[in-house]
């Protein structure tokens, strides 16, 4: 079956589809405007009491993101803009609620999605659900029951609070027709480790309510009343996710050092505040990447200064003295933001994006450096800069932080100093990266975007997706090099990207003398059990035999039969 995989890992359970419920929403003229408005209002209030039963659930299993979305739909209940209007059309036009629903979720999402915000365009599936409750609410009718046992959820699309639902119940997949690599369904079953298939072309008519379906997603497959070879396959998978698990948990307060003694930091990528207890339960030894563009996402203008001085202050407490490292505004290629006015691009990989977008918008740049350096006398706070191709870019940045400074001081403000790092992702970057390591104070290599920039193959298309692999030779010399300008220079060198944390690769990063990997919270423990499990000496000659190789496979091969005898 055509599709994409979202979220890694395989279930084997019944199908339970979700079909559409239909509740007529036909436009009907009413006489009794008071009598609709109660209606209405009752609805309101069976959504606030479902959804605050929903929230405190999640408050208890400490899922903050979960809730946050849930807060979302609270909100919009109260919006003059969405539930404000509803009433306004049902006064004025004398129409019935259901017509007065559908008619005004639909116009908004129209809003929503003609914006040039990915963000806001994902919001449209909480009008959907939002939408849905209501009519519910209004037609007494609750959601259809899900019979007893493991089930993989079949449906068109799934709003978050449905899935948040779903959660409750034996949840062990999810395969939708539609979703998007970065809706909020997805991004919540990526934190609930369920996994995931999208785009999954016709799957609602090929499998039946109550059939046996094994999701495969580890190698894209969706196979409905699976035969004995496949069931063998998933019980195996299962067995080795066991006892994964159970062999993890020693690793868990152990530090990363090889067999010999070589130690390093095992740190998390973060997009926003509600991850940080999440990545102490799991014991990260600091942040290596705090993206920071989910905060200029979130709304429809720049976040103030005071704001980001807040949040960044927040984690950096939460941290205890352990590295924050905040990495300024990344916006363009994939990550639009309307209100940045970044022009329509023929290459937006290419284009107008980072630190290139920054150094031209100095007010929105100034915000977020102040808020850096303010936050920096509360914690261990690092800047990093991003998409960096020319030393001028970092001369120019050390440039503002003085400007910045000066102003600071200027205005009795207390800040700290604080290190001034780089994204080494562009080939520019990695081929002076002699140079800029002189004048920066860390590098951090971005695998996701060094690959795509090194092969010209884009990292979201799959058809390039071969090349895009971080087993090719010239992706491994590049990072040596980077490693021993590193050295030479006497500053630290991280891995931020994906390819930090795949298993295979972990002994080539240690044999290239990478000091920390900042990994996805989930991967924690799994990487410094591997760090553990390796030897630098072995990890050198490791390297030095695949660097000898012309092709990806040779190195995948390689590495995988070595290993074996590890
Ligand atoms: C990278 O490019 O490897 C990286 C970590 O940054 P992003 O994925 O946000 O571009
Ligand atoms: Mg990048």
């Amino acid at each position: 079956m055509k599709g994409m995989i979202a979220v890694n890992g395989m279930a084997l359970a019944s199908a339970h589809l979700i079909l559409e419920q239909d509740v007529n929403t036909e436009i009907r003229m009413i006489t009794d405007v008071d009598d609709e408005l109660t209606r209405l209002n009752c609805a309101k209030e069976k959504c606030i009491e479902s959804l605050s039963v929903l929230m405190e659930k999640l408050e208890s299993d400490t899922d903050a993101q979960s809730a946050k979305i849930l807060d979302f739909q609270l909100l919009l209940l109260e919006d003059v803009n969405y539930f404000g209007q509803i009433s306004q059309m049902i006064e004025k036009e004398k129409v019935n609620c259901e017509y007065a629903v559908a008619a005004r979720s639909a116009s908004y999402r129209e809003e929503l999605a003609a914006l040039d915000n990915p963000y806001l365009n994902e919001r449209a599936a909480d009008i959907t659900d939002l939408e849905k409750r209501l009519l519910r609410g209004l037609n007494g009718r609750e959601e259809s029951e899900i019979t007893e046992g493991e089930k993989i959820v079949i449906a068109q699309d799934l709003t978050p609070s449905q899935l948040v639902e779903l959660r409750q119940k034996q949840l062990k997949g999810i395969i939708l027709e539609k979703g998007g690599m970065s809706s909020h369904c997805v991004i919540l079953a990526r934190s609930m480790g369920i996994p995931c298939f999208i785009h999954a072309e016709n799957v609602m008519s090929k499998i039946r309510e109550g059939e046996l379906v094994l999701l495969d997603c580890m190698e894209g497959k969706v196979i409905a009343s699976p035969d004995k070879s496949c069931i063998l396959k998933f019980e195996k998978y299962k067995a080795l996710k066991e006892n994964e698990a159970l062999e993890l948990q020693q690793y868990r307060s152990r530090k990363a050092i090889t067999k010999d003694g070589r130690e390093m930091k095992v740190y998390a990528n973060i997009s926003s505040k509600s991850e940080v207890e999440e990545l102490l339960l799991e014991r990260a030894e600091g942040i290596g990447l705090m993206r920071t563009e989910m905060l200029y996402m979130e709304s429809s203008t720049p976040p103030e200064e005071e704001e980001q001085y807040r949040i960044y202050s927040d984690i950096a407490q939460s941290m205890e003295g352990l590295p924050l490292i905040i990495r300024t505004l990344d916006a363009g290629g994939d990550k639009k933001i309307s209100y940045l006015n970044i022009p329509e691009e023929d290459n937006p990989f290419l284009g107008y994006r980072a630190i290139r977008y920054c150094l031209d918008n100095r007010d929105i740049f100034k915000a977020q450096i102040s808020a850096v350096l303010r936050a920096g006398k509360n914690g261990n706070i690092q800047l990093m800069i991003p998409m960096v191709s020319a030393i001028t870019e970092v001369l120019q940045v050390k440039e503002l932080i003085k400007e910045v400074e000066n102003e600071l001081k200027a205005s009795g403000t207390a800040y700290g100093k604080v290190s001034v790092g780089m994204m080494v992702e562009t080939p520019a970057a990695a081929v002076m990266a002699d140079r800029f390591a002189e004048v920066v104070d860390f590098f951090s290599i971005g695998t996701n975007d060094l690959t795509q920039y090194l092969f010209a193959a884009d990292r979201n298309n799959a058809q390039v997706a071969g090349l895009n692999s971080y087993y090719q030779p010239a992706l491994l010399r590049t990072m040596k090099y980077i490693c021993e300008c590193a050295r030479r220079n006497e500053i630290e060198v991280d891995i931020c990207g994906q390819a930090g944390e795949v298993d295979d690769l972990i002994p080539l990063w240690i044999g290239m003398g990478i000091d920390n990997l900042s990994v996805s919270i989930p991967s924690i423990t799994r990487v410094r059990r591997r760090i553990c499990q390796c030897s630098l000496e072995k990890c050198i000659k490791l390297l030095d035999a695949v660097l000898k190789f012309n092709l990806d496979e040779e190195v995948h091969n390689y590495i995988k039969k070595e290993m074996e005898q590890w």
